[in-house]
């Protein structure tokens, strides 16, 4: 089965968890503080706060802003849900805002400019797929007095994820880049912030366990009410390994979307690829859009049949239950359609060109018979799907 995304883990990552066993030392330490010394090098910023989860920063980086009860938040819906439930966690409310288009799944600035009150705090932008959003994001956000946040859970090791936020949050999850299992980690502008998040990220604790196991008589004070979100050694030691071979790994992901643009072009299907190639970009995901009106589960099961895993990227978050219950009047018609049209497919480096070659030849054969089989969903075929039946 050629899966949508997969860890490479080895020899390498195996050692270095070993080291961590013998040294005697497993909770949050020095391998921590290199895996932030490094990650902040690889986007050019001058210090990094690892923690639990891209979602546990999240929370951090909105609660060392100030964002709080009774503040907006825009956020995208065509995100994972981590992304709407941190702006919960800190009491604020998540106000969704829809995408530009199906070329461009990213916030749209008209619709987030629309949506400012007198409340809006901050902007909650994500880099979809690993493609960096519109930098002019800064801008608005300065001309409106706002904050901005990056979720780049998509984007590590993208030059420019990290430029343009007050703060900005990475995940290594299991399907992510790079992963540590579960990790993440913030980047913010004020080093304030970023002090902020540290001692948010270990109890509000003013010394850290490090110091502590070092001096044990150091005292400490709780200056704030702080959580549990470290990082441990375990996780940074595989962190360090993975982060050496980030760079190449992501040279592959664009190589191998090059190649996916290349056969799509040649069945004809080019029109399906939202952003262009030269889009700056971590290469995260490989989305594409089929034309309306088609059989998306039937064409997802016959890829399958095919030995090709393919995923969605993402049910809309304002409408999943605990948030339609919330803002029931809210509609987002870009957003909507793109997610009941986007189909993603494989992309991870452990694929070889010829892999690429056959999930779009399986998915040229799903697309001709999904005419057949289930030929249209709900009114006229639109001309996408007429242009599409006919090649
Ligand atoms: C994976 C992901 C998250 C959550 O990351 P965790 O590290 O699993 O908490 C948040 N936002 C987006 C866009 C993601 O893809």
């Amino acid at each position: 089965m050629l899966l949508v995304s997969e860890p490479i883990l080895g020899q390498e990552e195996a050692a270095a968890v070993a080291d961590v066993i013998t040294s005697g030392w497993i909770s949050m330490g020095r391998r921590v503080r290199e895996f932030e010394r490094v990650f902040a090098d690889l986007h050019a910023a001058t210090d990094a706060v690892a923690v639990s989860s891209c979602t546990a920063g999240l929370h951090l980086a909105l609660l060392a802003l100030g964002v709080r009860p009774g503040d907006e938040v825009l956020v995208p819906s065509l995100t994972f849900a981590a992304t709407a439930n941190a702006v919960r966690y800190v009491g604020a409310t998540p106000v969704f805002v829809d995408i530009v288009s199906s070329s461009t799944p990213h916030l749209c600035l008209a619709d987030a400019a629309s949506k400012c009150g007198p409340r809006t705090k901050a902007v909650l932008v994500m880099h979809y797929g690993g493609y960096l959003v519109d930098p002019a994001w800064r801008a608005f956000a300065d001309e409106r007095g706002l904050l901005l946040i990056e979720d780049a859970a998509h984007a590590t090791g993208a030059a420019g994820a990290g430029a343009i936020g007050d703060a900005t949050v990475f995940s290594f999850y299991g399907n992510k880049n790079m992963t540590t299992g579960e990790g993440g980690m913030v980047l913010a502008r004020d080093p304030a912030v970023l002090e902020a998040v540290r001692t948010l990220r270990s109890h509000g604790m003013t010394v850290s366990t490090i110091d502590r196991q070092q001096r044990p008589e150091l005292p400490y004070d709780v200056a704030a009410l702080g959580y549990n979100y470290r990082m441990d050694e375990v996780r940074a030691a595989i962190g360090l390994v993975q982060i050496a071979h980030l760079p190449a790994w992501n040279a592959r992901r664009r190589q191998l979307t090059d190649v996916y643009r290349r056969e799509l072009d040649r069945a004809g299907l080019i029109g399906t690829l939202p952003f262009d190639s030269s889009w700056p970009s971590a290469y995260h995901i490989l989305p594409l859009v089929l034309p309306r009106g088609l059989d998306r589960a039937g064409i997802a099961e016959a890829l399958r049949a095919n030995g090709v895993q393919t995923s969605g990227h993402y049910p809309p978050v304002h409408r999943f239950s605990l948030y339609a219950s919330l803002c029931p009047d809210v509609r987002l018609p870009r957003t909507e359609d793109f997610a009941r049209r986007e189909l993603t497919l494989p992309l991870h480096p452990k694929l070889d060109d010829t892999d690429v070659r056959t999930v779009v030849a399986g998915l040229a054969a799903a697309l001709r018979d999904a005419a057949t089989i289930s030929p249209y969903q709900g009114g006229a075929p639109s001309d996408e799907h007429r242009a599409c039946v006919a090649r």
